[in-house]
This record gives structure tokens, C-alpha cells and sequence, in this order.
């Protein structure tokens, strides 16, 4: 946890969220300014700000972010048409919030530019 971070708030339920999912590791909420009619945000409880932070030991949450990545979009009924994952990493990605991230994107068909989630 981190005291500035606006994600670790939203976990100890100092800011509200529309959380979708939750379990021991992980939490899952809807972006406040979706990009696509379907906009999850799935993040691990540890504070890791980016994905060059990420450690070995944290192989197996980020496979399991993916496993969690699913289940919402079998959930949102994804499933057919498909979705996309993006995570930001640093300034040059446009990472604004410094904890990491998978957003989940579908609802409509996203082009094909490099994929930020926004303008596709
Ligand atoms: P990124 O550029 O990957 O860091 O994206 C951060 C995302 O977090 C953006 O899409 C924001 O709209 C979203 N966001 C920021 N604050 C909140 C919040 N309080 N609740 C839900 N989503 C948020
Ligand atoms: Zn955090």
C-alpha cells in the first residue's frame, strides 16, 4: 500500500469505485473515463508502480491478472467478439496512475493504431 496512491484509496475504500471483482490478490474496478463500453481496470493489491518494477515472485500475479482479465470478460459477455489488455509502463505510454495496471477493453471493435485504449 501507498498513501498517495489514488489506487491503493480505492482498495481501502477511501474513494469509491465501481469494483467488479475482487479476491485476495487482486482487484478489478470500471475506469472513470472509459475509453470503450466495456473499461476495467485489474490491479494487484501490492503497490508495484510499473511493470519494470515487477519481480520474479510476481510472475505467477501477473499470469493471474490475466486469468482475472478473463473471467470479467466472460462476465461482460467479451467472450465472442473479444477485448484487449494494454498495460502503460512510464511517460512515454502515457501511464498517469503509478500503480500498475491491465486495462480491459471491448464492447466495440478497436482499430488497430498502437493501441493505448484511447483514440482506438
Ligand atoms: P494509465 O494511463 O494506464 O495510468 O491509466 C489510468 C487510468 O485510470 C485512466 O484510464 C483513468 O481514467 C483511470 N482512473 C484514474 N482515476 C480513477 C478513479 N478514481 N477511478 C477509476 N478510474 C480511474
Ligand atoms: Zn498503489
Amino acid at each position: 500500500m501507498a498513501d498517495d496512491c489514488v489506487f491503493c484509496k480505492i482498495m481501502k475504500r477511501e474513494i469509491n469505485a465501481d469494483i467488479v471483482y475482487e479476491d485476495d490478490a487482486v482487484v478489478a474496478f470500471k475506469d472513470i473515463n472509459p475509453a470503450a463500453p466495456v473499461h476495467i481496470l485489474i490491479l494487484p493489491r501490492k503497490h508495484i508502480p510499473t511493470l519494470l518494477d515487477m519481480e520474479k515472485d510476481d510472475e505467477a500475479l501477473m499470469g493471474h491478472l490475466h486469468s482475472v482479465a478473463n473471467e470479467i470478460a466472460r462476465a461482460f459477455e467479451l467472450d465472442k467478439k473479444g477485448y484487449r489488455t494494454v498495460i502503460n509502463c512510464g511517460s512515454d505510454a502515457g501511464q498517469i496512475v503509478f500503480h500498475l495496471h491491465l486495462h480491459l477493453l471491448g464492447g466495440r471493435p478497436l482499430l488497430q493504431t498502437i493501441a493505448n485504449g484511447r483514440g482506438a
